[in-house]
């Protein structure tokens, strides 16, 4: 299946940005798009580009290697950031190095540590689980604050928290996990609070998302991932 073309991208992406600006939210800080551009074919990265994203999520490391040529072909002021968001196995770590910015789904210290050998000094995000399902990931809120500070002392730079919200429910059930998350970001004096999907951005938002990740809402149905290693979401 094919993503949408470029110009069709950078429409939804504007009104994307329309339905953000047009919730109501106490907070002043910006909401950033994550273009998540996992399953489909390498030429969506230039097409993301091409519409105006600046960052773009990948859930799979095959699937992002894959795109490696795409995205190193880029002149530097038009690469864009390169967000990990799938469930991470560590013996991938290695092969991804250099080609992510921000590894957004650490959720234990054997991965922290695998993140702090390969790449020092790396940015990453605390997956927190705060929905209570066996099978998402993310470490639970009780234990972000030990995780946060293992990280620390690994020297990685800890930007803030990613949640993903109840698999099957309506959009609102997110609501109360987002605002815990939004509430840990707050409590440990973080920045980036990723959460919201194409399914309840809106809800997100309001509950203080920092950072929406949008797939199939940018770039049309997704392909059925070729890569399982994932977290299935996919
Ligand atoms: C696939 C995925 C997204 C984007 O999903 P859409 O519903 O297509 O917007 C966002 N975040 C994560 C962690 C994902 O796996």
């Amino acid at each position: 299946m094919n993503h949408h073309s470029a110009d069709e991208v950078a429409h939804q992406f504007e009104s994307i940005r329309r339905r953000i600006d047009a919730v109501e939210r106490p907070w002043t800080d910006a909401v950033e798009i994550t273009a998540v551009t996992k399953a489909f074919a390498p030429t969506v990265v230039d097409t993301a580009v091409e519409a105006g994203c600046t960052v773009i999520g990948e859930n799979y490391a095959q699937d992002l290697l894959s795109k490696r040529a795409a995205i190193e072909c880029l002149v530097p002021h038009r690469r864009p950031r390169v967000d990990f968001i799938g469930h991470l196995q560590s013996n991938k770590v290695r092969q991804l190095v250099g080609l992510v910015d921000r590894w957004c789904t650490i959720d234990r210290s054997s991965i922290a540590k695998e993140i702090a050998n390969r790449a020092p000094g790396a940015e990453v995000l605390l997956q927190v689980n705060a929905t209570g399902e066996e099978n998402k990931g993310g470490c639970r809120p009780d234990d972000v604050a030990a995780l946060q500070r293992q990280c620390v002392e690994l020297g990685l730079v800890v930007a803030g928290l990613l949640a993903i919200g109840p698999t099957g429910l309506p959009a609102e059930d997110a609501a109360p996990g987002f605002r815990l998350v939004r509430s840990l970001v707050d409590d440990l004096g973080l920045a980036v609070c990723s959460m919201g999907m194409t399914g309840d951005l809106d809800v997100a938002v309001a509950c203080g998302s920092t950072n929406v990740r949008i797939g199939s809402l940018l770039f049309g149905a997704r392909p059925a991932p070729v890569h399982q290693e994932g977290d299935g979401r996919g």
